[in-house]
This record gives C-alpha cells, structure tokens and sequence, in this order.
C-alpha cells in the first residue's frame, strides 16, 4: 500500500462513480443491478440500457470472474506511471456479466491469459479512495 505517496491518477469522487468506490472503501464489489429486469450494469449510469428502468440497487458481486481481454503499456504516457511499464489495462469479466477495466496484479503482462480466473482485492491507494484491483484465482 502506497497511502500518503500515492500520486497516480485517482477517480472523480461525484455522481454514480462516488457510490461505486464508496462501496470498494469499505471492500465491496457492487454494481447496478436493474430493479425493473435484473440486468446488471457497469460503468454506472442512470438507466437501465436494456429496459429503460432508473430503478436499480447496488448489487454485490461475488468478485470472481475471468479476464476478457487486456492492453499492455511499455512506453508511460504520464511520468507517474514510469514505474509500472510494462503493466497492463485488462477488461475482466465478472461472473454476474459486467465487464470492467482494471488493474491483474501478481502477475506479468505477458503471463495473462484469456478466460484466466480471476477474484478482487482491494488496493486503499489514499485514505479516501479504494481501488478494485484483481489477482489469478486458484482454479478449484
Ligand atoms: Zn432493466
């Protein structure tokens, strides 16, 4: 944990993204899930893309999914990323069927797979701010 130094890039703390890391602060995993159809839904938005509801609740995802795809950077293109070439920006799949962009720590770049399982941590970067981060999962 970096707390205090870290100096990347963090999330606009307003809205819909607010309420999403509100709930990683306290290590949840939860996303939109549509009260009118079930469907659940990332990044946050308002209504409900396959039903049109604005009902939703933040749903808690089990945190297991698998990685759909990834981008590997070598070259930073922010001097505060210098030291994390090469890292890679990976889309996982999450089990529930929403996709989001983060970060498969414990592992290289060029070790990722596609359809690797992977589970969430959470990486508190600030006092404030809480990252869902992932890690490879022991195939059961
Ligand atoms: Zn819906």
């Amino acid at each position: 944990m970096e707390t205090a130094k870290y100096k990347r890039l963090l999330p606009p703390m307003r809205g819909l993204a607010r309420d999403f890391y509100s709930y990683c602060k306290k290590h949840e995993l939860r996303f939109q899930k549509c009260s009118g159809c079930g469907a659940w839904r990332h990044v946050p938005r308002e209504m409900c893309p396959d039903c049109g509801s604005f009902d939703y609740q933040w749903a808690k995802s089990a945190g297991k999914g698998k990685v759909f795809s990834w981008s590997t950077t070598t070259q930073p293109m922010l001097p505060q990323f210098a030291d994390a070439v090469p890292y890679a920006t990976v889309i996982v799949e999450l089990d529930e069927g929403v996709r989001m962009a983060t970060w498969v720590v414990d592992i290289p770049p060029d070790q990722l797979q596609i359809g690797m399982p992977v589970e969430v941590l959470f990486d508190d970067v600030t006092e404030d701010v809480t990252l869902a981060k992932f890690r490879p999962r022991k195939q059961a």
